[in-house]
């Protein structure tokens, strides 16, 4: 197994290579040389295995073989060592809560496992290099990503974030743990900080004095371990659906979508053979591969603000990854996969509507998800559907808290961040200000 740029203008790396470096030389992205392809046998294996085996299974043929067995399974018993359950909410909708983990958000699992890698090769490095991750965040990465990488050896996190622009909740989740992290709180906005780190990897000067790595899902460890959560919630579908014959209805998937990371991962572990059916993207205004399934036409526009704010991505980095697994086939990929815009007032109302009529809290993002899953399953004849919770709502509570007209019971793992001291160091919003922080530590 190696990896290949989708620039097609750098040479092949192995795992450990790409999880290090993030992005290939040419700026394109990596992309396995082949999908493993799991026999009929060991999906029929897959149904019963624990959680930690099955993720062993799945990502083993990836890593290939830059990681030793034991380490590995370590790894991957680690990074999953929370629930995962499907809960039904009406008769057809069941979803798949992902908000079990740390910092209650599905990049949870890419954050712990991609840390874990990093720490690995790390302890293997006899110069003793040490990786410097830098991140921009509009909420949730930062937080999973600090949290998954805190403590980790050799290992520096830099997360930079807007002021004022992300919740309570968020902001103390990536600025109250010390140590190997350090949160930058920048004079802007969102977009600010990315273009801040996007120049940072292309800085000479910075690139010299470190070893510089991404902890966005375009990074192959962040992103392919997401596909487990297909394979945790296949397994509890058959179990649910199976009939006597052993025959069940095929899954399909709503996955509220951003940049496309989640989504693609399914997808990659619908080809390599897990017996999965329809995929839905569901977006909010920022539609543009709803619009190119629409018209074939791929359009970037600048983010819209939303109340599924996780979502507000202009130019979606891993939709390139689609369509290298769809192989640039249009036709095939308008079969593989539908997706809907929905707006902040379906958001927000159906928030209101879920919570009375069957008693569950959807967060923005799911909620999402749940209409464009009514306006799939409209389309079918008595089939059910899984979507994807993707946060808690208690980390979106504007929202959800005005939406059912009463306050969320925050978990005891997020009561106990308010007791901790929040250390930022203040940025300006130029490259300038972030690169002489940058050679003065
Ligand atoms: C990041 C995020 C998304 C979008 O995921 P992508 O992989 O970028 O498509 C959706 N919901 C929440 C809560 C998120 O944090």
């Amino acid at each position: 197994m190696h990896y290949y740029s989708l620039g097609k203008q750098s040479p092949n790396v192995d795992f450990k290579t790409a999880a290090i470096t993030g992005q290939a030389p040419d700026k394109g992205l990596y992309f396995p040389s082949e999908i493993p392809q799991f026999t009929a046998e060991q999906i029929q294996k897959f149904k019963t295995l624990d959680k930690a085996s099955l993720a062993f299974e799945v990502m083993r043929p990836y890593v290939g073989g830059t990681i030793d067995d034991a380490a590995l399974q370590q790894i991957c018993a680690e990074t999953i060592n929370f629930e995962f359950p499907l809960v039904p909410i009406t008769d057809p909708i069941l979803t798949l809560e992902l908000f079990h983990g740390p910092t209650l958000a599905f990049k949870d699992v890419g954050a712990r496992f991609m840390s874990r890698c990093l720490g690995y090769f790390s302890k293997q490095d006899p110069s003793n290099t040490t990786t410097t991750v830098l991140v921009a965040t509009s909420g949730d990465t930062g937080g999973a990503v600090a949290n998954g990488f805190l403590g980790v050896a050799g290992v520096n996190v830099i997360i930079l974030y807007p002021k004022g622009k992300v919740s309570p909740i968020q902001e103390m989740q990536l600025t109250t743990l010390g140590q190997n992290i350090t949160a930058l709180e920048v004079e802007g906005s969102f977009d600010d900080c990315q273009a801040i780190v996007k120049e940072a990897f292309m800085d000479a000067d910075l690139n010299a004095a470190y070893q510089l790595t991404s902890a966005n899902s375009i990074n192959v460890a962040r992103w392919l371990p997401q596909q487990l959560y297909y394979f945790f919630a296949w397994q509890q579908w058959v179990d649910k659906y199976e009939n006597a014959a052993g025959e069940y209805p095929l899954m399909d998937v709503v996955v509220p979508s951003g940049n496309f990371g989640n989504i693609c991962a399914g997808m990659i572990a619908k080809a390599s053979g897990l017996p999965l059916g329809h995929f839905v993207a569901a977006c909010n205004a920022n539609d543009i591969v709803t619009r190119y399934l629409a018209n074939e036409k791929y359009e970037v526009k600048p983010s819209v603000a939303t109340v599924s704010n996780a979502m507000d991505v202009g130019n979606p980095s891993n939709f390139v990854r689609i369509l290298e697994i769809m192989q640039s086939n249009y036709s095939a990929l308008t079969h593989a996969l539908t997706s809907y815009s929905i707006t902040d007032a379906d958001t927000t109302s159906t928030i209101a509507r879920v919570y009375k009529t069957n008693n569950y809290i959807l967060d923005p993002h799911g909620a999402v998800a749940f209409v464009a899953a009514e306006k799939y399953l409209a389309k079918l004849d008595d089939a059910k559907i899984v979507i994807l919770e993707t946060a808690h709502p208690v980390k979106f509570p504007e929202v959800v808290e005005a939406a059912i007209g009463q306050s969320i019971t925050v978990p005891p793992s997020v009561q106990n961040l308010f007791e901790k001291q929040k250390i930022a160091i203040p940025l300006a919003a130029t490259y300038t200000a972030f690169k002489n922080w940058m050679l003065k530590k």
